[in-house]
Protein backbone atom coordinates (compact mmCIF):
# COMPACT_ATOMS: atom_id res chain seq x y z
CA UNK A 1 0.00 0.00 0.00
CA UNK A 2 1.05 3.38 -1.02
CA UNK A 3 1.62 5.59 1.64
CA UNK A 4 -0.04 8.54 2.16
CA UNK A 5 1.61 12.33 2.64
CA UNK A 6 0.34 13.54 5.84
CA UNK A 7 -1.76 16.80 5.10
CA UNK A 8 0.35 19.02 6.35
CA UNK A 9 3.09 17.85 4.19
CA UNK A 10 0.58 16.95 0.81
CA UNK A 11 2.92 17.15 -2.02
CA UNK A 12 0.62 19.78 -4.19
CA UNK A 13 -1.13 22.24 -1.58
CA UNK A 14 -3.42 23.13 -3.80
CA UNK A 15 -4.49 19.80 -5.30
CA UNK A 16 -2.35 20.03 -8.38
CA UNK A 17 1.40 20.77 -8.70
CA UNK A 18 1.97 24.04 -10.21
CA UNK A 19 2.53 23.99 -14.13
CA UNK A 20 0.66 20.77 -14.04
CA UNK A 21 -2.61 20.35 -15.39
CA UNK A 22 -4.57 17.33 -15.89
CA UNK A 23 -6.64 16.38 -18.75
CA UNK A 24 -9.97 16.13 -17.74
CA UNK A 25 -11.69 13.84 -20.51
CA UNK A 26 -15.03 13.85 -18.34
CA UNK A 27 -15.48 17.94 -18.63
CA UNK A 28 -15.83 17.11 -22.54
CA UNK A 29 -18.78 17.42 -24.88
CA UNK A 30 -17.99 14.13 -26.63
CA UNK A 31 -17.38 12.20 -23.47
CA UNK A 32 -20.54 13.25 -22.07
CA UNK A 33 -22.01 13.01 -25.54
CA UNK A 34 -21.32 9.27 -25.09
CA UNK A 35 -22.38 8.68 -21.78
CA UNK A 36 -25.63 9.78 -21.92
CA UNK A 37 -26.14 7.82 -25.01
CA UNK A 38 -24.05 4.55 -25.08
CA UNK A 39 -26.56 2.48 -23.02
CA UNK A 40 -29.42 3.68 -24.94
CA UNK A 41 -27.51 2.60 -28.40
CA UNK A 42 -26.99 -0.10 -26.80
CA UNK A 43 -30.39 -1.50 -26.16
CA UNK A 44 -31.82 0.04 -29.40
CA UNK A 45 -29.30 -2.40 -31.41
CA UNK A 46 -30.80 -5.42 -29.24
CA UNK A 47 -34.58 -4.32 -29.48
CA UNK A 48 -34.51 -2.01 -32.56
CA UNK A 49 -32.57 -3.18 -35.37
CA UNK A 50 -32.52 -6.54 -36.20
CA UNK A 51 -33.24 -8.08 -32.11
CA UNK A 52 -29.17 -8.75 -31.80
CA UNK A 53 -26.83 -7.31 -29.27
CA UNK A 54 -23.46 -4.46 -30.64
CA UNK A 55 -20.67 -7.10 -30.55
CA UNK A 56 -18.03 -7.25 -27.89
CA UNK A 57 -15.21 -5.53 -29.57
CA UNK A 58 -17.77 -2.68 -30.20
CA UNK A 59 -18.95 -2.04 -26.88
CA UNK A 60 -15.43 -2.51 -25.38
CA UNK A 61 -14.46 -0.27 -27.03
CA UNK A 62 -16.51 2.49 -26.31
CA UNK A 63 -16.79 1.40 -22.77
CA UNK A 64 -13.33 2.01 -22.62
CA UNK A 65 -13.64 5.81 -24.11
CA UNK A 66 -15.60 6.22 -21.16
CA UNK A 67 -13.40 4.85 -18.88
CA UNK A 68 -10.43 6.54 -20.55
CA UNK A 69 -8.35 8.88 -17.87
CA UNK A 70 -10.53 8.87 -15.28
CA UNK A 71 -8.44 9.02 -11.71
CA UNK A 72 -11.50 6.95 -10.18
CA UNK A 73 -10.40 3.96 -12.75
CA UNK A 74 -6.74 3.85 -11.58
CA UNK A 75 -3.60 5.64 -12.09
CA UNK A 76 -0.34 5.99 -11.50
CA UNK A 77 1.56 7.90 -9.25
CA UNK A 78 4.74 9.74 -10.73
CA UNK A 79 7.70 11.29 -9.79
CA UNK A 80 10.43 13.74 -11.27
CA UNK A 81 13.54 11.99 -10.04
CA UNK A 82 15.38 15.60 -10.19
CA UNK A 83 13.38 17.88 -8.51
CA UNK A 84 10.53 15.81 -6.72
CA UNK A 85 7.80 16.90 -8.49
CA UNK A 86 4.57 14.28 -8.61
CA UNK A 87 1.80 13.62 -10.10
CA UNK A 88 -1.25 11.29 -11.09
CA UNK A 89 -1.83 9.55 -14.42
CA UNK A 90 -5.01 7.81 -14.74
CA UNK A 91 -4.75 5.05 -17.11
CA UNK A 92 -5.91 5.07 -20.91
CA UNK A 93 -8.21 3.36 -23.16
CA UNK A 94 -5.53 3.37 -25.80
CA UNK A 95 -8.26 3.32 -28.12
CA UNK A 96 -7.40 2.65 -32.19
CA UNK A 97 -10.24 3.94 -33.54
CA UNK A 98 -11.53 7.24 -32.13
CA UNK A 99 -10.35 7.88 -28.49
CA UNK A 100 -8.99 11.80 -29.33
CA UNK A 101 -6.56 11.68 -26.52
CA UNK A 102 -5.17 8.06 -27.12
CA UNK A 103 -4.79 8.85 -31.02
CA UNK A 104 -3.58 11.51 -30.24
CA UNK A 105 -0.70 10.41 -28.54
CA UNK A 106 -0.70 7.61 -31.17
CA UNK A 107 -0.17 10.46 -34.19
CA UNK A 108 2.36 12.13 -32.21
CA UNK A 109 4.61 9.09 -31.10
CA UNK A 110 4.24 7.13 -34.29
CA UNK A 111 5.24 10.57 -36.49
CA UNK A 112 8.01 10.84 -34.11
CA UNK A 113 9.14 7.03 -34.93
CA UNK A 114 8.36 7.31 -38.51
CA UNK A 115 10.83 10.43 -39.25
CA UNK A 116 13.53 9.20 -36.68
CA UNK A 117 13.60 5.55 -38.07
CA UNK A 118 11.44 4.67 -41.02
CA UNK A 119 11.20 7.52 -43.80
CA UNK A 120 14.69 8.57 -45.92
CA UNK A 121 15.78 12.19 -45.83
CA UNK A 122 13.67 12.57 -50.03
CA UNK A 123 10.28 14.42 -51.31
CA UNK A 124 7.42 12.55 -50.25
CA UNK A 125 3.99 12.45 -51.62
CA UNK A 126 0.57 11.56 -50.22
CA UNK A 127 -2.06 9.50 -52.55
CA UNK A 128 -5.37 9.23 -51.03
CA UNK A 129 -7.71 6.39 -52.70
CA UNK A 130 -11.34 6.34 -51.71
CA UNK A 131 -13.45 3.74 -52.98
CA UNK A 132 -17.45 3.46 -54.35
CA UNK A 133 -19.91 3.61 -51.50
CA UNK A 134 -21.52 0.08 -52.26
CA UNK A 135 -17.98 -1.31 -51.38
CA UNK A 136 -17.03 0.64 -48.04
CA UNK A 137 -19.60 -1.39 -45.22
CA UNK A 138 -18.22 -4.30 -46.46
CA UNK A 139 -14.59 -3.29 -46.81
CA UNK A 140 -14.86 -1.70 -43.09
CA UNK A 141 -15.24 -5.01 -41.95
CA UNK A 142 -13.58 -7.35 -43.87
CA UNK A 143 -9.93 -7.45 -42.73
CA UNK A 144 -8.46 -9.73 -45.30
CA UNK A 145 -10.27 -7.56 -48.69
CA UNK A 146 -9.04 -4.42 -46.72
CA UNK A 147 -5.57 -5.97 -46.48
CA UNK A 148 -5.62 -7.18 -50.11
CA UNK A 149 -7.28 -3.74 -52.07
CA UNK A 150 -4.63 -1.81 -50.07
CA UNK A 151 -1.93 -4.37 -51.13
CA UNK A 152 -3.26 -3.44 -54.74
CA UNK A 153 -2.98 0.18 -53.89
CA UNK A 154 0.30 0.21 -53.27
CA UNK A 155 1.51 -2.28 -55.56
CA UNK A 156 0.49 -0.37 -58.42
CA UNK A 157 1.68 3.27 -57.08
CA UNK A 158 5.29 1.91 -56.43
CA UNK A 159 5.03 -0.04 -59.95
CA UNK A 160 3.91 3.37 -61.65
CA UNK A 161 6.88 5.17 -59.59
CA UNK A 162 9.46 2.13 -61.32
CA UNK A 163 7.64 2.33 -64.78
CA UNK A 164 7.66 6.10 -65.19
CA UNK A 165 11.55 6.59 -63.54
CA UNK A 166 12.65 3.82 -66.42
CA UNK A 167 11.92 6.77 -68.74
CA UNK A 168 13.16 9.22 -66.90
CA UNK A 169 16.57 7.17 -67.28
CA UNK A 170 16.39 5.70 -63.21
CA UNK A 171 16.04 2.11 -64.77
CA UNK A 172 15.70 -0.86 -61.90
CA UNK A 173 14.49 1.46 -59.28
CA UNK A 174 12.45 1.42 -56.21
CA UNK A 175 10.35 3.45 -54.28
CA UNK A 176 8.36 2.98 -50.52
CA UNK A 177 5.57 4.02 -49.23
CA UNK A 178 3.86 4.00 -45.80
CA UNK A 179 -0.03 3.08 -45.87
CA UNK A 180 -2.56 4.07 -43.29
CA UNK A 181 -5.82 3.19 -43.49
CA UNK A 182 -8.60 5.83 -42.21
CA UNK A 183 -11.96 4.41 -41.25
CA UNK A 184 -13.93 7.48 -41.34
CA UNK A 185 -14.96 10.95 -43.64
CA UNK A 186 -14.41 14.14 -40.95
CA UNK A 187 -18.27 13.83 -40.66
CA UNK A 188 -17.61 10.84 -39.28
CA UNK A 189 -19.38 8.34 -42.13
CA UNK A 190 -17.78 5.00 -42.34
CA UNK A 191 -15.43 5.54 -45.20
CA UNK A 192 -12.61 3.27 -45.04
CA UNK A 193 -10.05 4.87 -47.76
CA UNK A 194 -6.30 5.06 -47.84
CA UNK A 195 -3.75 7.35 -47.26
CA UNK A 196 -0.42 6.51 -48.85
CA UNK A 197 2.66 8.43 -48.26
CA UNK A 198 5.42 7.70 -51.26
CA UNK A 199 9.02 8.73 -51.91
CA UNK A 200 8.26 11.12 -54.42
CA UNK A 201 10.75 9.21 -56.49
CA UNK A 202 13.40 5.93 -56.77
CA UNK A 203 16.69 4.66 -55.72
CA UNK A 204 18.48 2.57 -57.42
CA UNK A 205 21.61 0.46 -56.03
CA UNK A 206 24.72 2.35 -56.43
CA UNK A 207 26.99 0.76 -58.76
CA UNK A 208 30.51 0.63 -56.73
CA UNK A 209 29.57 0.84 -52.82
CA UNK A 210 26.17 -0.46 -53.39
CA UNK A 211 25.12 2.52 -50.84
CA UNK A 212 21.27 3.57 -53.19
CA UNK A 213 21.24 6.83 -55.16
CA UNK A 214 17.70 8.59 -55.27
CA UNK A 215 16.13 9.97 -58.14
CA UNK A 216 13.15 12.27 -58.05
CA UNK A 217 10.25 12.04 -59.56
CA UNK A 218 9.59 15.12 -61.92
CA UNK A 219 6.31 17.64 -61.60
CA UNK A 220 3.33 15.36 -62.57
CA UNK A 221 0.13 16.03 -64.84
CA UNK A 222 -3.42 15.03 -64.28
CA UNK A 223 -2.92 12.90 -66.86
CA UNK A 224 -0.34 11.05 -65.35
CA UNK A 225 -2.41 10.77 -62.15
CA UNK A 226 -5.74 9.53 -63.96
CA UNK A 227 -3.59 6.67 -65.86
CA UNK A 228 -2.22 5.56 -62.23
CA UNK A 229 -6.28 5.92 -61.23
CA UNK A 230 -7.06 3.54 -64.02
CA UNK A 231 -4.45 0.78 -63.45
CA UNK A 232 -5.12 1.15 -59.51
CA UNK A 233 -9.26 0.44 -60.63
CA UNK A 234 -9.05 -1.92 -63.45
CA UNK A 235 -6.93 -3.90 -60.76
CA UNK A 236 -9.18 -3.68 -57.98
CA UNK A 237 -11.94 -4.46 -60.08
CA UNK A 238 -10.45 -7.74 -61.49
CA UNK A 239 -9.53 -9.11 -57.31
CA UNK A 240 -12.96 -8.03 -56.84
CA UNK A 241 -14.81 -10.13 -59.69
CA UNK A 242 -12.24 -12.91 -58.87
CA UNK A 243 -12.75 -12.85 -55.56
CA UNK A 244 -16.66 -12.51 -55.76
CA UNK A 245 -17.73 -9.65 -54.04
CA UNK A 246 -18.37 -7.93 -57.58
CA UNK A 247 -19.91 -10.03 -60.61
CA UNK A 248 -19.73 -8.30 -63.94
CA UNK A 249 -23.39 -8.90 -65.33
CA UNK A 250 -23.37 -7.40 -69.20
CA UNK A 251 -21.37 -4.51 -68.21
CA UNK A 252 -23.28 -3.77 -64.84
CA UNK A 253 -20.48 -4.66 -62.02
CA UNK A 254 -22.63 -5.71 -59.14
CA UNK A 255 -22.01 -6.05 -55.52
CA UNK A 256 -22.58 -9.38 -54.09
CA UNK A 257 -24.02 -9.53 -50.59
CA UNK A 258 -21.63 -10.99 -47.92
CA UNK A 259 -22.50 -12.82 -44.95
CA UNK A 260 -22.00 -9.90 -42.41
CA UNK A 261 -25.84 -9.39 -42.50
CA UNK A 262 -26.26 -12.93 -41.02
CA UNK A 263 -22.83 -13.06 -38.83
CA UNK A 264 -23.44 -9.11 -37.07
CA UNK A 265 -26.87 -8.11 -37.91
CA UNK A 266 -26.61 -5.26 -35.41
CA UNK A 267 -22.95 -3.96 -36.85
CA UNK A 268 -24.23 -4.45 -40.82
CA UNK A 269 -27.48 -2.23 -40.09
CA UNK A 270 -24.87 0.12 -38.37
CA UNK A 271 -22.35 0.08 -40.80
CA UNK A 272 -24.77 0.34 -43.98
CA UNK A 273 -26.87 3.29 -41.84
CA UNK A 274 -22.93 4.98 -41.40
CA UNK A 275 -22.10 4.67 -44.92
CA UNK A 276 -25.08 6.55 -45.93
CA UNK A 277 -24.70 9.05 -42.96
CA UNK A 278 -28.53 7.99 -42.45
CA UNK A 279 -29.81 6.76 -38.62
CA UNK A 280 -29.22 3.00 -38.17
CA UNK A 281 -33.41 2.81 -37.44
CA UNK A 282 -36.46 5.56 -37.71
CA UNK A 283 -38.50 7.19 -40.30
CA UNK A 284 -35.35 8.39 -42.42
CA UNK A 285 -33.86 4.56 -42.83
CA UNK A 286 -34.59 3.57 -46.40
CA UNK A 287 -35.39 -0.08 -46.00
CA UNK A 288 -33.93 -0.71 -49.23
CA UNK A 289 -30.94 -2.56 -49.45
CA UNK A 290 -27.99 -0.07 -50.21
CA UNK A 291 -26.92 0.68 -53.98
CA UNK A 292 -25.61 -2.74 -55.52
CA UNK A 293 -24.53 -1.93 -58.53
CA UNK A 294 -21.05 0.08 -58.34
CA UNK A 295 -21.09 3.18 -60.89
CA UNK A 296 -19.92 2.92 -64.52
CA UNK A 297 -16.59 4.52 -65.64
CA UNK A 298 -17.53 7.42 -67.73
CA UNK A 299 -13.68 8.12 -67.96
CA UNK A 300 -11.59 9.74 -65.75
CA UNK A 301 -12.72 13.23 -64.48
CA UNK A 302 -10.26 15.99 -63.13
CA UNK A 303 -11.95 16.97 -59.68
CA UNK A 304 -9.27 19.59 -58.76
CA UNK A 305 -5.50 19.81 -60.09
CA UNK A 306 -4.16 16.46 -59.16
CA UNK A 307 -7.41 15.21 -57.79
CA UNK A 308 -9.21 12.83 -60.26
CA UNK A 309 -12.63 10.75 -59.95
CA UNK A 310 -13.74 7.87 -62.33
CA UNK A 311 -16.61 5.56 -61.56
CA UNK A 312 -16.87 6.14 -57.80
CA UNK A 313 -13.47 5.49 -57.13
CA UNK A 314 -11.09 8.43 -56.41
CA UNK A 315 -7.36 9.15 -56.58
CA UNK A 316 -5.87 12.57 -54.54
CA UNK A 317 -2.28 13.37 -55.22
CA UNK A 318 -1.58 17.23 -54.95
CA UNK A 319 0.05 16.78 -51.77
CA UNK A 320 3.64 16.94 -51.93
CA UNK A 321 6.74 17.97 -49.11
CA UNK A 322 10.23 18.54 -49.75
CA UNK A 323 13.04 16.72 -48.55
CA UNK A 324 14.28 19.57 -46.33
CA UNK A 325 10.65 20.76 -45.47
CA UNK A 326 10.69 19.16 -41.33
CA UNK A 327 7.73 20.89 -40.48
CA UNK A 328 5.69 20.11 -43.44
CA UNK A 329 6.90 16.36 -43.32
CA UNK A 330 6.04 16.18 -39.43
CA UNK A 331 2.44 17.85 -40.70
CA UNK A 332 2.00 15.64 -43.11
CA UNK A 333 2.25 12.54 -41.05
CA UNK A 334 -0.01 13.65 -38.21
CA UNK A 335 -2.18 14.14 -40.73
CA UNK A 336 -2.62 10.49 -42.14
CA UNK A 337 -2.54 9.26 -38.68
CA UNK A 338 -5.09 12.02 -37.29
CA UNK A 339 -7.85 10.95 -34.66
CA UNK A 340 -11.26 10.72 -36.78
CA UNK A 341 -12.61 13.60 -34.32
CA UNK A 342 -11.26 16.27 -32.33
CA UNK A 343 -12.45 16.82 -29.26
CA UNK A 344 -12.62 20.76 -29.62
CA UNK A 345 -14.34 20.20 -32.69
CA UNK A 346 -17.76 19.00 -31.12
CA UNK A 347 -20.23 20.93 -29.48
CA UNK A 348 -23.60 20.96 -28.36
CA UNK A 349 -26.29 23.08 -30.09
CA UNK A 350 -29.20 24.65 -28.52
CA UNK A 351 -31.90 22.36 -30.34
CA UNK A 352 -29.87 19.35 -28.25
CA UNK A 353 -28.13 18.17 -31.58
CA UNK A 354 -24.04 17.40 -31.60
CA UNK A 355 -22.43 20.00 -34.02
CA UNK A 356 -19.06 18.86 -35.75
CA UNK A 357 -17.03 21.85 -36.99
CA UNK A 358 -15.11 20.71 -39.94
CA UNK A 359 -11.54 21.46 -40.16
CA UNK A 360 -11.35 21.93 -43.80
CA UNK A 361 -15.22 22.33 -45.94
CA UNK A 362 -16.58 19.97 -47.95
CA UNK A 363 -16.71 20.92 -51.97
CA UNK A 364 -20.16 21.88 -51.26
CA UNK A 365 -19.69 24.12 -48.89
CA UNK A 366 -20.65 22.67 -45.72
CA UNK A 367 -18.37 23.26 -42.80
CA UNK A 368 -20.19 21.48 -39.82
CA UNK A 369 -22.62 18.65 -39.47
CA UNK A 370 -25.27 18.32 -36.91
CA UNK A 371 -27.05 14.83 -35.88
CA UNK A 372 -28.82 14.29 -32.55
CA UNK A 373 -26.22 12.83 -29.60
CA UNK A 374 -27.64 9.19 -30.37
CA UNK A 375 -26.37 9.63 -34.48
CA UNK A 376 -23.42 10.32 -33.36
CA UNK A 377 -22.76 7.57 -31.01
CA UNK A 378 -24.04 5.21 -34.04
CA UNK A 379 -21.39 6.61 -36.39
CA UNK A 380 -17.93 6.29 -33.07
CA UNK A 381 -19.99 2.82 -32.65
CA UNK A 382 -19.28 2.07 -36.35
CA UNK A 383 -15.71 3.36 -36.61
CA UNK A 384 -14.48 1.16 -34.33
CA UNK A 385 -11.86 -0.90 -36.04
CA UNK A 386 -12.61 -4.82 -35.97
CA UNK A 387 -9.61 -6.96 -33.49
CA UNK A 388 -6.28 -7.47 -35.09
CA UNK A 389 -6.34 -4.69 -37.71
CA UNK A 390 -3.44 -3.26 -38.62
CA UNK A 391 -3.55 0.38 -39.75
CA UNK A 392 -0.07 1.07 -40.89
CA UNK A 393 1.54 -0.84 -43.21
CA UNK A 394 5.31 -0.34 -44.61
CA UNK A 395 5.94 -1.09 -48.35
CA UNK A 396 8.87 -1.28 -51.30
CA UNK A 397 11.66 -0.39 -49.84
CA UNK A 398 10.58 0.64 -46.65
CA UNK A 399 9.20 -3.25 -46.33
CA UNK A 400 10.34 -4.73 -42.90
CA UNK A 401 12.25 -7.46 -45.53
CA UNK A 402 13.47 -5.07 -48.30
CA UNK A 403 17.05 -5.44 -49.04
CA UNK A 404 17.64 -1.88 -49.40
CA UNK A 405 15.83 -0.82 -46.68
CA UNK A 406 18.71 -0.64 -44.38
CA UNK A 407 20.54 1.29 -46.69
CA UNK A 408 17.91 4.32 -47.07
CA UNK A 409 16.36 4.83 -43.41
CA UNK A 410 18.11 7.48 -41.69
CA UNK A 411 21.32 6.99 -39.58
CA UNK A 412 20.76 6.12 -35.71
CA UNK A 413 21.51 8.44 -33.75
CA UNK A 414 24.72 8.22 -31.58
CA UNK A 415 23.28 8.20 -28.42
CA UNK A 416 20.07 5.41 -29.10
CA UNK A 417 22.47 2.47 -29.55
CA UNK A 418 25.24 3.38 -27.11
CA UNK A 419 24.24 5.67 -23.54
CA UNK A 420 22.76 3.73 -20.86
CA UNK A 421 19.36 4.75 -19.95
CA UNK A 422 19.01 6.23 -23.24
CA UNK A 423 14.74 6.85 -24.27
CA UNK A 424 14.14 5.07 -27.46
CA UNK A 425 12.52 7.63 -29.55
CA UNK A 426 9.08 5.38 -30.10
CA UNK A 427 8.37 5.45 -26.60
CA UNK A 428 8.26 8.19 -23.91
CA UNK A 429 9.50 5.44 -21.22
CA UNK A 430 13.03 6.01 -20.05
CA UNK A 431 14.87 2.21 -20.50
CA UNK A 432 15.72 0.10 -17.38
CA UNK A 433 19.14 -1.37 -19.03
CA UNK A 434 21.10 -0.12 -21.35
CA UNK A 435 19.69 -1.36 -24.59
CA UNK A 436 21.02 -4.17 -26.74
CA UNK A 437 22.36 -3.58 -29.96
CA UNK A 438 19.70 -4.56 -32.61
CA UNK A 439 19.84 -4.51 -36.22
CA UNK A 440 19.37 -1.05 -37.81
CA UNK A 441 15.96 -2.51 -38.90
CA UNK A 442 14.30 -3.28 -35.85
CA UNK A 443 15.31 -0.51 -33.55
CA UNK A 444 11.99 0.17 -32.24
CA UNK A 445 12.09 -2.50 -29.03
CA UNK A 446 10.10 -2.90 -25.85
CA UNK A 447 11.70 -3.78 -22.51
CA UNK A 448 9.66 -5.73 -20.17
CA UNK A 449 9.15 -3.61 -17.51
CA UNK A 450 7.25 -1.20 -20.04
CA UNK A 451 4.58 -3.58 -20.83
CA UNK A 452 2.53 -3.26 -18.12
CA UNK A 453 2.96 0.35 -18.66
CA UNK A 454 1.89 0.54 -22.32
CA UNK A 455 -0.88 -2.14 -21.43
CA UNK A 456 -2.55 0.73 -18.80
CA UNK A 457 -1.67 3.09 -21.32
CA UNK A 458 0.79 4.99 -18.60
CA UNK A 459 3.18 7.76 -20.97
CA UNK A 460 5.55 9.32 -18.50
CA UNK A 461 6.42 12.76 -19.73
CA UNK A 462 9.05 15.35 -19.01
CA UNK A 463 8.56 17.12 -15.51
CA UNK A 464 6.68 20.61 -16.17
CA UNK A 465 8.53 22.29 -13.66
CA UNK A 466 12.66 21.45 -14.41
CA UNK A 467 12.18 19.52 -17.55
CA UNK A 468 13.79 16.15 -15.77
CA UNK A 469 12.43 12.46 -16.12
CA UNK A 470 9.09 11.48 -14.73
CA UNK A 471 9.34 8.28 -13.69
CA UNK A 472 6.14 5.66 -12.00
CA UNK A 473 6.55 5.18 -8.12
CA UNK A 474 3.28 3.57 -7.64
CA UNK A 475 0.29 1.96 -9.67
CA UNK A 476 -2.85 2.37 -7.47
CA UNK A 477 -5.60 0.03 -8.65
CA UNK A 478 -7.82 -1.05 -5.90
CA UNK A 479 -10.96 0.67 -5.33
CA UNK A 480 -10.10 1.43 -1.38
CA UNK A 481 -6.73 2.68 -2.30
CA UNK A 482 -7.82 4.84 -5.30
CA UNK A 483 -10.60 6.64 -3.06
CA UNK A 484 -8.45 6.96 -0.06
CA UNK A 485 -5.73 8.84 -2.39
CA UNK A 486 -8.53 11.04 -3.85
CA UNK A 487 -10.41 11.60 -0.87
CA UNK A 488 -6.74 12.84 0.73
CA UNK A 489 -6.72 15.00 -2.61
CA UNK A 490 -10.12 16.40 -2.46
CA UNK A 491 -10.87 15.16 -5.38
CA UNK A 492 -14.59 13.30 -6.81
CA UNK A 493 -14.01 9.44 -5.78
CA UNK A 494 -17.17 8.87 -7.74
CA UNK A 495 -16.89 8.47 -11.52
CA UNK A 496 -19.31 10.36 -13.41
CA UNK A 497 -22.34 8.26 -14.22
CA UNK A 498 -23.43 6.19 -17.28
CA UNK A 499 -26.94 7.44 -17.95
CA UNK A 500 -29.84 4.57 -18.46
CA UNK A 501 -30.86 3.10 -21.29
CA UNK A 502 -33.83 5.35 -22.81
CA UNK A 503 -36.79 3.83 -24.54
CA UNK A 504 -37.81 4.30 -28.16
CA UNK A 505 -38.59 5.76 -30.20
CA UNK A 506 -34.59 6.16 -30.63
CA UNK A 507 -33.48 8.55 -33.16
CA UNK A 508 -34.74 12.04 -33.91
CA UNK A 509 -33.33 10.78 -37.46
CA UNK A 510 -31.84 14.71 -38.44
CA UNK A 511 -28.78 15.40 -39.90
CA UNK A 512 -28.74 19.03 -40.39
CA UNK A 513 -25.13 20.10 -42.59
CA UNK A 514 -24.10 23.48 -42.66
CA UNK A 515 -23.04 25.63 -45.43
CA UNK A 516 -21.12 28.40 -45.60
CA UNK A 517 -22.35 31.67 -45.10
CA UNK A 518 -25.91 30.32 -44.79
CA UNK A 519 -28.02 31.69 -41.86
CA UNK A 520 -28.42 29.29 -39.20
CA UNK A 521 -32.03 28.11 -40.25
CA UNK A 522 -31.24 27.12 -43.63
CA UNK A 523 -29.50 23.77 -42.72
CA UNK A 524 -30.07 21.54 -45.03
CA UNK A 525 -30.84 17.84 -43.77
ZN1 LIG B 1 11.51 18.04 -12.03
ZN1 LIG C 1 -8.44 6.77 -24.56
Amino acid sequence: MLPLAKASDSVWPSGSPPGYERRRPELGTLHKVVRENLQTLLSAAEQGFAGAPLPDFVRAELEGYVHCGLLQRGFALVACRDCGERHLVAFSCRSRSFCPSCMGRRMAATTLNLLAHVVPSVGLRQYVLTVPHALRARLAYDGRLLGAVSRIFVDSVLGWYRRRMEIEGAARGQSGAVTVVQRTSADLKLNPHMHLVALDGVFVAGSSDGKPVFHALPRISDTAVADLLQVIRARLLRYLIRHHVVEDDEGETRFLADDLQEREPALAQLAAAAVAGLPPAGPELRRKPLTVVLPASDGPKVVRPLCIEDGGFSLHAASRVGAEDDLGRTNLFKYVLRPPIAQEHVTLTEDGLVAIQLKKPFRDGTVSVEMDPLSLVSRLAASVHPPRFHSIRYGGILAAHAKLRPFVIPPPPPETTTAPGAQDACHSLPMAKPPKPRPATHRCGYVPWQRLMQKLGIDVETCPRCGGKMKVIALVRDPQGIARYLRHLGLPTEEPSMAPARGPPFWQSRVLRRRYGEPPDAAQA
